[in-house]
């Protein structure tokens, strides 16, 4: 998911929010929402669908006020439907809050049991309900405060934005997991999970929140809390690998020069025959040209994307797809006929993304095609909000690397290493959570048969 908020007082908050969050769509496509704080009230407007088909001229002109927050939901956990988007707006003891989250609790069950016996009731399946009624337990006090307790009370990974009437908050987890930055812009406040929203708006980059930070915006100016810290952040490495745009620099790093360094540590480590290196479009662009500079190819863009096929796009059905129907990708046949390609992508999750693209080279005649995968395999399931598991059976925790290749059918397959993974960022591998490829949990994970709602 994406999170945005900010404190504007008299400006036109409601379209600042849309642009940021228009800027954080590839984080989720499957509701979008706004919440408006106007120093009494808060107003809500949320739908299904990318944030250009949720909001509109009349529906944003609706939402004025001086602090607003929003959200894009990618699914973890928690069923598509609109109960489940955010932001939550609910009214406690001592007025209204709105509420989004990215991330996913690893204790949410746990929670859910404590505060369902202590009397709470839940309308949606999201872990952002649950935090919801944590705030409101300690409601004698104001909100940040609350938001304390609630640090030691959540355990997994999550980065919101928080509204009161008046004030717009932003907490990150003990690990920092999933990013969350501050910019300011002509006397505005902002907080949005990736810098570039930040850039969308004009607005300058302050700084990433730490691991554990609770800031504060209000009337009086900013102030930060520090909640608890744990002794290694744990920031996640997919981000970079994948999530991220990459132009967005998180927690230190410039995304698109991790992905570039990522194919180029994957050309130090394997070379083979080839004419050209081709991108898959758009996850694996930055890694196929760090690779295709390393090993003096050329960078050929051989498949081209339809940039607009949305979630609420009618998908073709099967008889369409025999047909030959290329809604989202298609080669350019004359520069693959006969050559050797190396073919480039960031990740290989399930397999099918690959053997999809290998079948149309072939079919526009390529002589050999080998897969380069810019990140080691994907071995474990994901507890803090990616959903690599939710989309079906890791394949390389299941086959051999020979049966992978066979499947999807490439002359030869290969994955970056972890070594090779880890050279590629900055900050020590002690800095990060890799856990999907390593197997190792920086924060510890449901029980099986809590699990079993991830597989
Ligand atoms: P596969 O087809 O092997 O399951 O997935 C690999 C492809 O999916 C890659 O092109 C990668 O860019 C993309 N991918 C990786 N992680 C995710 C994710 O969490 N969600 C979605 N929608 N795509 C992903
Ligand atoms: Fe990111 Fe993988 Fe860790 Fe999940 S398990 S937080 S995807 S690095
Ligand atoms: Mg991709």
């Amino acid at each position: 998911c994406g999170v945005f908020g900010i404190y504007a007082p008299g400006q036109d908050v409601a379209r600042l929010a849309y642009y940021g969050l228009f800027a954080l769509q590839h984080r989720g496509q499957e509701s979008a929402g706004i919440a408006v704080a106007n120093g009494r009230h808060i107003a809500v407007h949320k739908g299904m669908g990318l944030v250009a088909e949720v909001f509109n001229r009349d529906n944003l002109r609706a939402l004025h006020g001086d602090v607003a927050i929003g959200h894009v939901r990618y699914s973890t956990t928690g069923a598509s439907s609109l109960v489940n988007a955010q932001p939550l707006v609910f009214r406690y003891l001592r007025g209204m809050v709105a509420i989004a989250h990215n991330g996913n609790l690893t204790n949410a069950s746990e929670l859910r049991r404590e505060l369902g016996a202590s009397g709470s009731i839940f309308q949606s399946s999201t872990d952002s309900e649950i935090i919801v009624n944590l705030i409101a337990r300690h409601s004698q006090e104001p909100v940040e405060a609350a938001l304390l307790h609630c640090q030691e009370e959540l355990r997994g990974a999550y980065s919101l934005v928080v509204m009161t009437e008046e004030q717009l908050i932003g907490v990150r987890d003990p690990h920092g997991v999933r990013p969350l930055c501050l910019g300011r812009m002509d006397g505005a406040w902002i907080l949005a999970s990736e810098s570039c929203a930040l850039d969308t708006l004009g607005a300058d980059f302050v700084r990433d929140l730490e691991p554990g930070e609770i800031v504060i915006i209000d009337s009086r100016g900013v102030r930060s809390l520090q909640g608890p810290r744990v002794a290694h952040r744990a920031h996640c490495i997919f981000e970079y690998v994948y999530f991220a745009r990459p132009d967005s620099i998180l927690d230190g790093e410039t995304v698109n020069l991790v992905r570039r360094e990522l194919g180029r540590n994957l050309a130090r480590e394997y070379r083979v025959a080839a004419d050209a290196v081709i991108p898959v479009p758009d996850s694996g662009i930055a890694a196929a040209a760090g690779y295709a500079e390393v090993a003096g190819l050329p960078f050929v863009e051989g498949l081209m994307k339809n940039r607009y096929v949305g979630r609420t796009f009618i998908q073709p059905t099967q008889e369409m797809r025999d047909l030959g129907v290329r809604l989202k990708l298609n080669p350019i046949k004359p520069i693959l006929k006969d050559k050797r390609v190396i073919i480039i992508d960031d990740s290989l999750v399930r397999g099918t993304t690959s053997r999809r693209i290998v079948a149309m080279l072939r079919q526009a005649g390529v002589r050999e095609v080998h897969l380069l995968v810019a990140s080691p395999p994907v071995l474990h399931p994901c507890y803090y909000g990616i959903d690599t598991s939710a989309r079906g059976e890791l394949i390389a925790a299941r086959y051999p690397l020979e049966d992978i290749r066979r499947h999807v059918d490439a002359d030869s397959l290969h994955y970056l290493s972890l070594e090779g993974l880890f050279r590629s960022v900055q900050r020590g591998m002690e800095d990060f959570c890799a856990a999907c490829f390593t197997g190792s949990y920086p924060i510890p994970i449901p029980s099986p048969e809590e699990a079993t709602k991830y597989s």
